[in-house]
């Protein structure tokens, strides 16, 4: 039996293929490589290059391989790039979604599991942590394109023998403690991201995206979880459904948020050095505070996070972004020696 990883090349994915393999299960990953990187992909894991909306791999994926579980990480990310081109992400999120859980309930594969997004809540009306059964109103058609595909997935879930975990992360942050896998992907937006460029010179300090929100320092407040953490959820997800599990919908964050302050603190704290902080003003369509109230994935999936802790994700974030050059170079290089 193997499972499929889609999207086993980006950032999430990766994580994932190595946790898989660290458990001993047989994976085989589909990546178009478009924002991931094939040296990303671990040796042990079987690779194709291709378009989850390719019906056509697809096929050929489920006749060579045993198959019994499906984890879609492929997908659109870029929240303003999803405001500017929405049936793009309609296209590759929700369409491709679509084509994907129907291969699967055509090939017999009953197991899927999918990342969602804490985008699909949009604004709250307080600080405290989020439920999942809270308003669902995406503010951006990214979060939009996610919660309708959560939305077929629950009504084939109710038609056919095919069930699934939906999870919904909050800020996704960190590397493989073991420096295996990381955040490589060009032009990122995300604040540990960036913070992490500043702090080894490789951008020129940070602008702080609002100071005036309703906070106790006047930042967004953000819910950070280990990718580590999250990756295991989804190990969790995956033997649930084995056990036979019920369709779930489940939010993956820790229950505790930072504010901008605070992860800059951290970064400083980790790397040693001050960068520039530029306070500027608000974001449009950002939230004040997003944070995750994780009862029901720690309940039924018996998730234990593990590397709660801000200051180890931030050091985790640094150790890859260090080695990151080297590690593009040395792609470069072998795709030379391929060509
Ligand atoms: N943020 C910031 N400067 C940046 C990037 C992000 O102040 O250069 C803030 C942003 O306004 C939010 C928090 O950091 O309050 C997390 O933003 P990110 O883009 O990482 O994730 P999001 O919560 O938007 O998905």
């Amino acid at each position: 039996m193997a499972v499929l990883v889609t999207g086993g090349a980006g950032y999430i994915g990766s994580h994932m293929v190595w946790a898989l393999l660290d458990a001993g299960e047989d994976v085989v990953v589909l990546d178009r490589l478009s924002t991931g990187f094939r040296w990303a992909v671990p040796a042990d894991a079987r690779f194709y290059l291709g378009d989850v909306g390719d019906r056509a791999i697809l096929r050929q994926i489920f006749a060579e391989n045993d198959i019994d579980a499906i984890l879609h990480f492929a997908g659109s990310i870029v929240v303003p790039q999803s405001v500017a081109h929405p049936l793009d992400y309609y296209e590759n999120n929700t369409g491709n979604t679509r084509l994907l859980a129907a291969a699967a309930v055509e090939a017999g594969i009953r197991h899927f599991v999918f990342s969602s997004t804490a985008a699909v809540y949009g604004d709250q009306r307080d600080d405290t942590p989020v439920l999942e059964n809270a308003p669902l109103n995406p503010k951006n058609p990214y979060g939009q394109s996610k919660l309708m595909s959560e939305m077929m997935l629950r009504d084939a879930a109710a038609a056919h023998d095919f069930r699934f975990v939906a999870l919904r992360y909050f800020n996704v942050a960190g590397a493989d403690p073991l420096g295996r896998a990381g955040l490589s992907t060009e032009g990122a937006t995300h604040l540990i991201k960036i913070a992490c460029e500043a702090e080894l010179g490789k951008r020129r300090g940070v602008d702080i995206y609002g100071t005036d929100y309703p906070t106790p320092d006047g930042t967004g407040i953000r819910d950070y979880i280990h990718v580590s953490d999250l990756v295991d959820a989804h190990l969790k997800a995956l033997s649930y459904l084995r056990r036979g599990g019920e369709p779930l919908i489940a939010n993956c964050g820790y229950g505790r948020g930072y504010s901008v302050l605070e992860v800059l603190e951290a970064v400083m704290r980790a790397g040693g050095r001050k960068f520039e902080i530029r306070y500027g003003p608000r974001r449009p369509g950002d939230a004040a505070s997003v944070v995750a109230n994780s009862t029901l994935a720690r309940r039924l999936l018996d998730w234990k996070p593990r590397h709660d802790d801000l200051d180890l994700i931030v050091e985790t974030a640094i150790a890859w972004e260090k080695g990151l050059a080297a590690r593009k170079a040395g792609d470069l290089r072998s795709l030379q020696h391929r060509l």
